[in-house]
């Protein structure tokens, strides 16, 4: 799985934090909204100061920055990992409403009756199937 590229961007928004971890195609879509959406006034300076940093991180932004990447591939991974997990119980899930079906017509087939008063023998019937209505007689 290919990861997208991860860019440092300062200013995405005016009140958001001043220097962010965002992709290149986030940054991309944020110029073209800037462009599109906010007042007319804004834009200059919006565009002006909503730059890709491309100077070197400080020692600590560095670290920050690289455990992040290294934490959001994991995530990822994780993330596609629950996604099969996912596709797989709905499968399961499917099978199971099926099967559960299936049994709950067994055993009122005839051959579930038959067994039913084989081991049991009460007044229960597939049309009478409360058994409580036996304290009435
Ligand atoms: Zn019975």
């Amino acid at each position: 799985m290919s990861l997208p590229k991860f860019v440092p961007v300062a200013h995405m928004g005016h009140d958001a934090p001043w220097l962010q971890i965002r992709t290149v195609a986030e940054v991309r879509e944020r110029r073209a909204y800037i462009k599109t959406n906010k007042p007319e006034h804004e834009r200059p300076l919006r565009l002006k100061l909503l730059k890709t940093v491309k100077e070197p991180l400080p020692t600590k932004l560095a670290k920050a920055y690289a455990a992040w990447t290294e934490v959001y591939a994991a995530w990822v991974k994780a993330d596609a990992a629950r996604a099969e997990v996912d596709a797989a119980l709905v499968k399961a899930s499917a099978a199971w409403v099926k099967a559960d079906a299936a049994w709950g017509r067994a055993i009122v087939s005839r051959e579930g009756v038959a067994f039913h008063k084989k081991v049991c023998g009460c007044a229960w019937t597939p049309k009478k199937p409360d058994i409580l209505l036996q304290l009435a007689t």
